[in-house]
């Protein structure tokens, strides 16, 4: 994520860890080096300013030129203001304490990825134990509306009934009606977009707010558009006064800039980030792990939450029961790498591991791809249930017909089937050994 940014602040961090003293001429080149890197990445001109400026009055207080490591004092001082200018701390949770049905109203420009992340919001919802409600409110976008119904269909939610050749705000009242008749307690409306701000988009969509008094009106950006987003953010802001921002596509090859300026430049919080295309790619948005991310630290957090919601218990007793019994097969094996998969991207997960994000670009290819996965998966796949559960019946004409089955070569099968042999032999060893036999072999 913000790779460019990410490497130049790193850069400048590396030689700030260097410094044995600190003076106040290292601080203002660091702090020079920093100011270009976040211009670069797009963020706005008066939060790099006033971002430089509150790091350089904290910098140079004495207190940092006297400290035993000033370097990372310093360091440690720019992390805090990012977190800062991106909100900080602050509870980001979306506002459901009204007395349901609770109207949530989605509003941004057209392709920013509204109607996916009103699906994505309906799943984020409905993990939280609430009964969404999806309401397709663009009239105006052919297909809008049949594309929220398809999103609807995909996630078993319910989706409200609405034509083009109705008023949008008579659609999001009746929806709203309908949902307090029949138990849904959230309502999500899909509103129009356009290619750019009008006063016609916007007098419809303040006519939607009065009526409906939303209890939030959420700004749908997309993060590659960087300053762009922003503006039309402060725009949208000063017409509806919208409660907070979900910034889509972060995923991408977006630099960084309106992550880092929106909350700065509208005075509202981000509360949630679109990692990608699929629907259950919403995260919920972070000051300081996303600051942790960009300054190459990882995100452990983000990581176990994500394993937590994925990982169910009762699979990894069973799993470890196996392992015991050392009747972990390829069938196990298989089980666990979609798990893994439904993390996210292999991508995505690395760049959550501290460190890790970093040495898989040193690392050129060299790390296990979601190609290579899909080619393991696709090769397990093409065995037979017996197998699976026994590996050692793979002869050589059994491998040519799962090769050609899964659409690899004799010999990846070979490899696959090696490596997962000498897998097990690790196991094999470690379970003879005991906790207490490898403290023993570890000299404890
Ligand atoms: P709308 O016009 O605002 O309703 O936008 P859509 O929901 O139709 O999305 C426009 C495009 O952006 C679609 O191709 C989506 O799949 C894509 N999209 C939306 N959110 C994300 C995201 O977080 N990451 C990526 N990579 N693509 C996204």
């Amino acid at each position: 994520m913000f790779d460019s940014l990410s490497e130049k602040l790193e850069s400048v961090f590396k030689k700030l860890r260097g410094q044995g003293v600190m003076t106040e001429d290292n601080i203002k080149e660091a702090l020079r080096e920093v100011r270009l890197a976040l211009l670069e990445a797009d963020v706005n001109f008066k939060v790099v300013k006033d971002f430089v400026e509150s790091v350089r009055a904290k910098a140079v207080g004495t207190e940092v030129l006297q400290s035993l490591s000033p370097g990372q004092q310093v360091v440690k001082i720019v992390n805090d203001e990012l977190v800062a200018i991106m909100g900080g701390h602050e509870d980001n949770s979306i506002n459901l304490a009204a007395k349901p049905p609770v109207s949530l109203m989605m509003v941004g420009l057209q392709g920013a990825g509204k109607t996916t992340t009103c699906g994505k919001l309906a799943l984020h919802l409905r993990g939280r134990k609430r009964r969404p409600l999806l309401v397709p409110a663009d009239v105006y976008r052919p297909a809008a509306i049949d594309q929220l119904k398809i999103v609807g269909k995909q996630l078993g939610v319910a989706v409200f009934d609405s034509s083009a050749d109705q008023k949008p705000v008579d659609i999001c009242s009746a929806a709203m009606k309908f949902a307090e008749l029949n138990g849904f307690d959230t309502v999500i409306l899909d509103t129009a977009g356009r290619h750019q701000i009008d006063d016609f988009l916007m007098g419809e969509l303040a006519e939607i707010n009065e009526t409906i008094r939303p209890a939030e009106i959420l700004f749908v950006a997309d993060a590659m558009t960087g300053q762009e987003a922003v503006n039309v953010a402060a725009g949208f802001n000063d017409r509806l006064g919208i409660t907070g921002v979900i910034l889509t596509k972060m995923d991408g090859d977006a630099k960084g800039g309106a992550a880092l300026s929106i909350k700065a430049v509208t005075g509202k919080p981000v509360k949630f980030v679109g990692m990608g295309e699929k629907l259950d790619a919403l995260e919920v948005f972070h000051a300081d792990r996303l600051v942790s991310r960009i300054l190459g630290m990882g995100d452990v957090l983000t990581l176990v939450e994500k394993a937590q919601s994925v990982f169910d218990e009762k699979d990894a007793e069973r799993l470890k029961q196996k392992l015991k019994k050392n009747q972990f097969d390829l069938e196990d094996f298989l089980a666990q790498l979609q798990q893994i998969r439904k993390m996210g991207s292999l991508e995505s997960i690395m760049g959550m591991i501290p460190g890790m994000g970093k040495m898989m670009k040193q690392m050129q290819g060299a790390q296990p791809s979601d190609k290579e996965i899909n080619r393991i998966e696709a090769i397990i796949r093409s065995m037979t249930p017996g197998e699976r559960a026994n590996h050692s019946i793979i002869n050589g004409s059994r491998r040519l017909r799962i090769a050609k089955g899964s659409g690899t070569s004799v010999p990846e099968v070979n490899q696959l089937l090696k490596r997962f042999t000498e897998a097990q032999k690790v196991v094999k060893q470690l379970q003879k050994l005991g906790p207490k036999g490898l403290l023993k072999g570890m000299g404890g």
